[in-house]
């Protein structure tokens, strides 16, 4: 219970990775508020679930994480004190050429995957700078420090976020607050199991292959880092053994980016 009494905003933790390291969180006992899209019946049951089996508060809001001014309405209404954690995870993805890749698309990733989380740190910050104690995670990817053709916005999102992480680390160095990057290889989420699909119609091959062949063409241990292994680092990283790691990017990618 190594987070009794604290609160983590955790974005776009109705699904995959976000939801894991929400679960763990609470798991240690922290007060969660959940966000993310999703069926509200199906948000609300997660919602009891977890609050009754970790013994935790659980709130959730909606906020559209491309949208400011729900992000600064999800900070009145949910945290009006602030929150001790926030995990910056809410993401998407799109794979087209650049010269094919639709406008939209390119200024939703930014704003999803990049913006976000600018305008939570911001909001979030001052509260942590003053009680002397903070946590920002950013759930950044190896495509944060290497790249991969088709998928111009996503990487330069990710970049983005690394270099942000660094900015706020410099700026709440000697104030308690921490704030690094995670950056998963391939987890076996909604978000990737739609790129599996994608290729198993290209390919004329069934899920399984394509699922074996997207490991081997990028991360050496030909296993999917889960959800859950997340979740653990994302703990790791709140813990007092973590309270001078400040401004990295660590890779849980399997070798990735070794090569
Ligand atoms: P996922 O699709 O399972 O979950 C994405 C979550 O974000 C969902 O809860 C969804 O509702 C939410 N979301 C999407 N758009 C939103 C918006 N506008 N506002 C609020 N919430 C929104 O995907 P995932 O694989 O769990 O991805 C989570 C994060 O991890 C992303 O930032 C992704 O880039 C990153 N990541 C994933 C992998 C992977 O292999 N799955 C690898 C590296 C990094």
């Amino acid at each position: 219970m190594m987070l009794k009494g604290k609160t983590a905003l955790v974005t776009g933790s109705t699904s995959g990775i976000g939801l894991a390291i929400a679960r763990s969180l609470a798991a240690e006992g922290c007060d969660l508020i959940l966000n993310g899209f999703g069926d509200a019946a199906e948000i609300e049951a997660l919602v009891a679930e977890i609050a009754r089996t970790c013994g935790v508060a659980v709130v959730y809001d909606g906020a559209d994480m491309s949208k400011p001014d729900q992000i600064e309405a999800l900070f009145a209404n949910a945290a009006p004190k602030g929150v001790d954690i926030l995990v910056n995870n809410a993401g998407i993805q799109h794979v087209d050429k650049i010269e094919d890749f639709p406008v939209a698309q390119w200024d939703r990733i930014i704003a999803i995957n990049l913006s976000s989380a600018f305008h939570t740190s911001r909001l979030a910050l001052p509260g942590m700078k003053a009680r002397g104690w903070g946590r920002i995670l950013n759930i950044a990817s190896a495509h944060g420090l290497v790249a991969s053709a088709e998928k111009s916005a996503y990487v330069a999102a990710k970049h983005g976020i690394v270099g942000l992480t660094k900015v706020a680390a410099l700026e709440t160095a000697e104030s308690g607050v921490t704030c690094n990057a995670i950056c998963p290889g391939w987890v076996r989420t909604p978000l990737v199991e739609r790129q599996i699909e994608a290729k198993a119609k290209e390919g004329g091959i069934d899920i399984e292959e394509a699922s074996r062949d997207l490991l081997a063409e990028k991360q050496p241990t030909l296993r999917f880092t889960t959800p859950e292994q997340l979740g653990g680092v994302a703990v790791f990283l709140c813990s007092p053994a973590a309270d001078n790691i400040t401004g990295i990017s660590l890779p849980v990618d399997g070798a990735w980016t070794a090569r």
